[in-house]
């Protein structure tokens, strides 16, 4: 699909909008010159010169039409025209298509930052949401929802400080690789996986020591850690310990402190497992179905059933941990609406603190990608989603932390949502990039959130690589030391960036 640009050069706002509608597809695009006769998608053309004429005109197999607009030289005039342009691109292409992404031209990741920003830069409530609605065109719904969450995080971020950071620890391995998989994980059963890892947590375990200096030399405050990955729990219970008790040792966690494991899938988790991660002093885990119909889950290669699901689940419970998560996906390979609604109800039945809910994101990493034809039923995952703000609030669950990603089925979101008072507030940390984040082990990112800016200091991925560079990662904590301490001479609470 072609894209051709006159008198512009909005390129990046224009594919966005245009991968609202045709997520899967390639783009070319043509600059200058006139509208070629056939071949495009759109033509986007602005009269500089003359009275602000902006055009939009799409040629698609069986549609095409032509809208025209006016944007007045003056203050913001890019970014006026660039809105503009989006806003004509996307109604053309919801009459081509009739398709209405309900999140609008809004292409961003994080639209509750964007409404956090506005109100903290003086807008009113009503405002902010007009500019989402008006402005950018996403529903009223979808507006509700990023409002509602924008003023629960408010409560969790209000006694937030600027040496404040969490502490996420990396463990990149799981069982077997899920067909959507996107994340640099390792299968366990790889022999080559396997006999690095002894060694990769002997790593791990001076990396998290060196790490702990830091936080003690600059006086920083843990507000709660993280194990994730991978699956934390495809480690035996021996190598499981090793690492929480580095945790503990270096770190020295406080039973009040924020503290989850990511047990992750059925298949890994064990009674000695789970004595592991309590003896840690860890209070949140996360049991992740995605779906509770075993035909699904066998299609995306989870060697487990949704059976094994609800008994890990019960022995979990027998534990006493503060809260539990449960993960499910909207828009898996060979899931339905009916069996989407009887996942969810599954998972409200059993009622751990917090539910998760994502849209399936194909990105080019996973497997999965090549299987697709961009035919997928995108009302359908669209009927998911809003059945799962239904059956949430219905069963008393706020939405508490929302973030997209690209290439969503639908362009839909990913929300969290928690029974009253069981906010989950790292997702909030990470996801909304309000607080400094120290990441140990492969794969690890480091953030360092100062006034005005966000400085990232990057790990290696893999765990051969994480291994025989191992100095490379000492180094660049000492950089990130540095990072922090510029953070920490800036001072006061980080202004917010969309
Ligand atoms: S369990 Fe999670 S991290 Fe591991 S392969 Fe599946 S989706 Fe990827």
């Amino acid at each position: 699909m072609t894209l051709c640009f006159n008198g512009n050069d909005f390129k990046y706002e224009m594919e966005n909008v245009a991968r609202l509608f045709f997520p899967l597809r390639r783009f070319s695009y043509i600059y200058g010159g006139e509208l070629p006769e056939k071949d495009f998608l759109a033509f986007i053309r602005r009269e500089v010169s003359e009275g602000g004429e902006l055009e939009v005109r799409i040629q698609d197999e069986n549609f095409a039409e032509t809208a025209i607009s006016f944007v007045k030289q003056g203050p913001q005039y890019e970014n006026r025209c660039e809105m503009e342009f989006a806003r004509m691109l996307y109604r053309l292409l919801q009459k081509d298509t009739g398709i209405t992404p309900k999140w609008g031209v809004l292409t961003g990741i994080r639209p509750v930052k964007r409404l956090q920003i506005d109100m903290e830069s003086g807008k009113s409530r009503q405002e902010a949401m007009a500019e989402m609605t008006e402005g950018c065109l996403v529903s009223e719904e979808k507006a509700h929802l990023a409002m509602q969450i924008c003023e629960i995080q408010k409560e969790i971020l209000a006694d937030s400080k600027p040496n404040d950071f969490s502490l996420y620890v990396s463990i990149p391995y799981c069982p077997s690789r899920c067909s959507y998989c996107s994340f640099v994980s390792h299968s366990i059963d790889h022999p080559k996986a396997k006999k690095l890892l002894p060694d990769y947590l002997d790593s791990l375990v001076k990396e998290i020591d060196f790490t702990s200096k830091i936080y003690r030399e600059l006086g920083l405050r843990l507000r709660s850690v993280y194990i994730g990955g991978g699956t934390p729990t495809v480690l035996t219970a021996e190598q499981l310990r090793q690492v929480t008790d580095a945790v503990r040792t270096y770190f020295d966690p406080s039973p009040e402190l924020e503290y989850t494991i990511e047990a992750g899938r059925a298949d890994t988790i064990t009674a000695e497992k789970l004595q592991v991660i309590k003896d840690a002093g860890a209070n949140r885990i996360s049991i992740n179905p995605q779906t509770f119909e075993d035909s699904v889950l066998q299609a995306v290669g989870r060697r487990h059933t949704a059976n094994q699901v609800v008994e890990c689940y019960r022995l979990a419970r027998t534990f006493g941990f503060e809260a539990i998560n449960m993960d499910l996906i909207a828009g898996l390979p060979t899931d339905t609406l009916e069996g989407f609604c009887h996942s969810l109800q599954k998972a409200v039945e059993l009622a751990p603190e917090n539910i998760t809910v994502h849209t399936l994101s194909v990105k080019r990493a996973a497997d999965l990608f090549s299987q697709m034809n961009g035919s997928e039923d995108y009302q359908a995952v669209q009927a998911m989603v809003d059945e799962t703000a239904r059956v949430m609030e219905k069963a008393g669950y706020l939405p508490y932390y929302l973030y997209r990603q690209k290439n969503t089925l639908g362009n839909l979101e990913n929300v969290g949502y928690a029974k009253p008072g069981f906010y989950g507030r790292y997702n909030v940390y990470i996801m909304e990039e309000v607080q400094s984040i120290l990441a140990v082990g492969a794969g690890g990112v480091s953030k360092v959130v100062k006034p005005g800016s966000i400085d990232r200091v990057f790990n290696y991925k893999y765990p051969y690589e994480y291994l025989s560079r191992f100095s490379d990662i000492l180094a660049r904590k000492e950089q990130l030391k540095e990072l922090l301490k510029g953070g920490l001479a800036d001072g006061n609470r980080p202004e917010r960036t969309v």
